[in-house]
């Protein structure tokens, strides 16, 4: 991936939330320009890109992306779902 900074995924997703909230209500306000601006270099500054897709390891239950060949919980090999 190349980040400099990881942010657990959990945050990512909340973050993801907030954000797309802020938009929505900044977009529905009307709100000036530049905070329009502001949020949206906000939003490419972070660079959250879209939701994982989860599954639950059949072996053990816990929850992976959908294309992991692993599971990060009980290292059980996985058939990545297309
Ligand atoms: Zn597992």
């Amino acid at each position: 991936m190349g980040d400099m900074v990881t942010i657990h995924d959990d945050a990512r997703s909340r973050l993801r939330r907030i954000l797309g909230e802020m938009q929505t209500q900044v977009t529905a306000s009307k709100a000036p320009e530049p905070l329009q601006a502001a949020l949206t270099a906000l939003v490419t500054e972070l660079d959250l890109g879209v939701e994982p897709v989860l599954r639950a390891c059949p072996k053990c239950g816990a929850m992976g992306v959908h294309n992991a060949t692993l599971c990060g919980s009980c290292w059980a090999k996985l058939t990545p779902v297309a």
